[in-house]
């Protein structure tokens, strides 16, 4: 991965003579991941022009960066990022240096992995190891606050014109957010009220900040990076707490094929259903995304809906 950012840099640095501009006189915001798209664009509105590296139908976790993405970078007036998250994007910052990065994570409490049983493999690159670090915060929308709170802060606090046109913006809009948010955590908490159940199954512990805010209890069949198989035994213990919980219900993460957790529904009868990690743009955004993910528990634990 280092290499590859120093490779693409040097790249960058023989094209710089040829390589396209953005084309518009507005701050430029780039962001590496759709909820910081979904950031964003509910922040700074029309104000910038909003520059995704996030590539149509890739996994967030396994993003690389094209030599456009780092001569983005290199023009933007702010780089949102989260680090820990995305190891291309961590790294990049660290190269390009840009005009402002802004780590949108910095007031959010970053949770550990539980145990999955997960090993990686013998001679296994170490980089590709499965993080002990939980990425997906986004999905607790008390955190989505945090991370616009951290970026409108950020962003009053640099200096130059299109930083004082992106603040001015976000100040006036960043009240709406968080009204939208705070909205959307009440209905989490009183929607998952009462529940016959208050644990879940799903293919990719993708949901431990969402569990942890609402009372519930995630069981991921495999860990943090979907791309790394469950082993046996902890497709075993997930069948113990299947048992266990009572649970009829096993979700798959959207957009992600998810051959083990299909199995694990059909051999043990349970409906299969889908959560949306809300990685890749969903279908209406981050808030529509996240009604039907309550939905989608309610209906899996029993919860009284009315
Ligand atoms: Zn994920």
């Amino acid at each position: 991965m280092r290499k590859t950012a120093a490779a693409l840099i040097g790249l960058i640095l023989l094209l710089t003579g040829c390589a396209s501009s953005i084309p518009t006189g507005k701050p430029v915001v780039v962001v590496p991941n759709y909820p910081l798209v979904f950031l964003a664009q509910e922040l700074f509105g029309d104000t910038a022009e909003i520059v995704s590296m996030a590539k149509p139908g890739v996994d967030p976790h396994d993003l690389e960066l094209t030599a456009q993405d780092f001569d983005a970078m290199t023009k933007a007036d702010v780089v949102l990022y989260q680090p820990g998250f995305q190891t291309a994007v961590d790294e990049a910052v660290q190269a390009v240096k840009p005009k402002l990065a802004v780590d949108v994570a910095k007031d959010v409490t970053i949770m550990r992995t539980t145990a999955t049983g997960e090993t990686p493999a013998p001679g296994a690159d170490p980089e590709e190891e499965p993080s002990e670090y939980d990425p997906h915060i986004w999905l607790d929308p008390t955190n989505m606050e945090k991370m616009a709170s951290a970026t409108v802060s950020a962003i009053e606090a640099a200096q130059g014109d299109n930083a004082k046109a992106l603040a001015e913006t976000a100040k006036t809009k960043a009240p709406e957010l968080a009204k939208k948010l705070q909205d959307l955590d009440s209905q989490f908490t009183a929607g998952l009220q009462g529940c016959e159940r208050t644990a879940f199954v799903v293919g990719h512990e993708a949901f431990g900040y969402l569990a942890k805010r609402y009372g519930l209890t995630q069981i991921p069949v495999s860990g943090i990076d979907p791309s790394v198989e469950p082993t046996a035994a902890r497709i075993a213990e997930v069948q113990a707490e299947i048992t266990q919980y009572g649970i009829t219900t096993a979700f798959y993460v959207a957009g992600e094929a998810d051959t083990v957790t299909e199995s694990i529904a059909n051999d043990m009868h349970l409906s299969l259903e889908v959560l949306d990690a809300v990685e890749l743009e969903p279908e209406g955004g981050y808030l529509a995304a996240m009604e039907r993910n309550l939905t989608a528990l309610q209906q899996a634990d029993g919860c009284p809906i009315g």
